[in-house]
């Protein structure tokens, strides 16, 4: 689900297995831009455009992760419909900062910055604050900007700038799938990839999926939904 290594022949890694055992709904296509490598620069791009300190350090990451994310979609966005059995996106969405953050550069880079998602941008969701562990999965983790009402099947594109665990980004589609949206697809920028874990196992595991994705490279022809080739 998340595109992430698996250690001692499990189908899915632990965070995927909490996610499908804790929510009545999962997203039923995800997909990523790239991996953000602790460390190098997407990482830090996507650290860099919201928490560098003056507006001009931060306008730079911006911009560039908004013509990334626009070029990208243009690509693939397609794929994460066609897995998701629709032909498209009425409704474009983000994953709010758990932060508090106001105004986050996410929602300004998808509602504004993009012009292929500008006019489906819909802020739909807002953190509930019933959710203190930041890697708990949960639909209760978000509430809703408006009460539910009956837009039944109505497909999402929800955007996340990070996945690290998929706890935000997943709990955010199943609240959305509970308040009738749906089906809903999750696109991240960054897949976070820590590539020294705690142990050993996990430490052998990422280094081999680091060196097969560098193997493999990276360029706008392909995603991990749409090319045959996979880590
Ligand atoms: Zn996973
Ligand atoms: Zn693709």
């Amino acid at each position: 689900m998340c595109h992430s290594y698996t250690v001692a022949n499990h189908h899915y890694c632990y965070q995927c297995n909490q996610a499908r055992a804790s929510l009545p709904a999962c997203a039923s296509a995800i997909s990523f831009v790239a991996l953000a490598v602790k460390g190098e620069q997407l990482a830090r791009d996507l650290w860099a455009y919201k928490n560098r300190w003056s507006l001009a350090a931060r306008t730079r990451p911006q911009l560039g992760l908004a013509a990334l994310l626009w070029r990208w979609l243009a690509h693939h966005e397609e794929c994460l419909a066609k897995t998701a059995g629709v032909d498209g996106f009425t409704v474009v969405t983000t994953v709010p900062s758990t932060t508090g953050r106001p105004q986050h550069p996410l929602d300004a880079i998808v509602g504004t910055a993009i012009g292929a998602t500008t006019k489906r941008f819909r802020p739909l969701l807002h953190p509930s604050g019933r959710c203190d562990d930041d890697r708990q999965f949960s639909a209760k983790r978000f509430e809703m900007n408006t009460p539910a009402q009956a837009i039944n099947t109505t497909p999402v594109l929800l955007i996340d700038d990070t996945f690290t665990s998929g706890a935000h980004a997943q709990s955010a589609a199943a609240r959305l799938i509970d308040a009738g949206y749906g089906p809903v697809a999750i696109v991240c920028v960054g897949r976070h990839f820590n590539r020294n874990p705690k142990g050993k196992e996990f430490h052998d595991g990422a280094e081999r999926y680091y060196r097969d994705a560098r193997r493999l490279g990276w360029d706008w022809s392909r995603c991990c939904l749409c090319s045959q080739q996979h880590v």
